[in-house]
C-alpha cells in the first residue's frame, strides 16, 4: 500500500523522478539528494511502512541482504574505505521523512564526515540495571 501524501512512496512508485540506482519489484534505490558522502544511496521498500516498527520482517531482512550486495557494488565501483548502514526511526533519532529507509554510506578517509555520538561515561550499576531492563529470550522477541 501507498501512502497518499508520502514523497518517498511517490519515489518508489516512479511518481517523482530520481536518480534511481536499482529497482525490483519491493525496492528502489536512489541517491540521496543531500549526499553525507559520494555515492550516499537510500533504499525505498516500495510498500508504505513510517519506521522498523512498522516494517513487515520478510522486507526487513531483504533490506539488508540488499545492504550487503550494495556494500559490495560500492567498495568495487567507488573505491570507497568504508561503509555506514544508518537508519533512523522517530524525530529524536533523526528521521525527517516518514517512509522507511535504510541510508548507504560509502566512505572515504578524507570525507570529513562525523556520523557518530559521543560516548558518555557510564557507572557499572547503570549498565548493569540497563541490562536487566532490556535483556530478552527467545520466547520474547
Ligand atoms: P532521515 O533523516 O529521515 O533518516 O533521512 C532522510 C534523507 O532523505 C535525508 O538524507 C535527505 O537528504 C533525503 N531526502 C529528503 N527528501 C528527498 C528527496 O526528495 N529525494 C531524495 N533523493 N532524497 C531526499
Ligand atoms: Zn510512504
Amino acid at each position: 500500500m501507498k501512502k497518499e501524501d508520502c514523497i518517498f512512496c511517490k519515489i518508489a512508485g516512479g511518481e517523482i523522478p530520481s536518480k534511481t540506482l536499482y529497482e525490483d519489484d519491493r525496492f528502489r534505490v536512489i541517491l540521496d539528494l543531500g549526499p553525507a558522502a559520494r555515492g550516499h544511496a537510500l533504499i525505498l521498500p516500495k510498500e508504505h511502512a513510517e519506521n522498523l516498527y512498522e516494517l513487515p520482517e520478510e522486507t526487513a531482512a531483504a533490506v539488508m541482504v540488499l545492504a550487503k550486495r550494495m556494500a559490495a557494488v560500492m567498495r568495487d565501483r567507488l573505491n570507497c574505505d568504508g561503509l555506514n548502514l544508518i537508519q533512523n526511526n522517530g524525530e529524536a533519532a533523526g528521521q525527517t521523512v516518514a517512509h522507511f529507509h535504510m541510508h548507504v554510506i560509502p566512505r572515504y578517509k578524507e570525507d570529513n564526515q562525523k556520523i557518530g555520538w559521543v560516548p558518555r561515561e557510564t557507572p557499572p550499576e547503570e549498565l548493569e540495571a540497563v541490562k536487566e531492563q532490556i535483556s530478552f529470550t527467545k520466547t520474547e522477541v
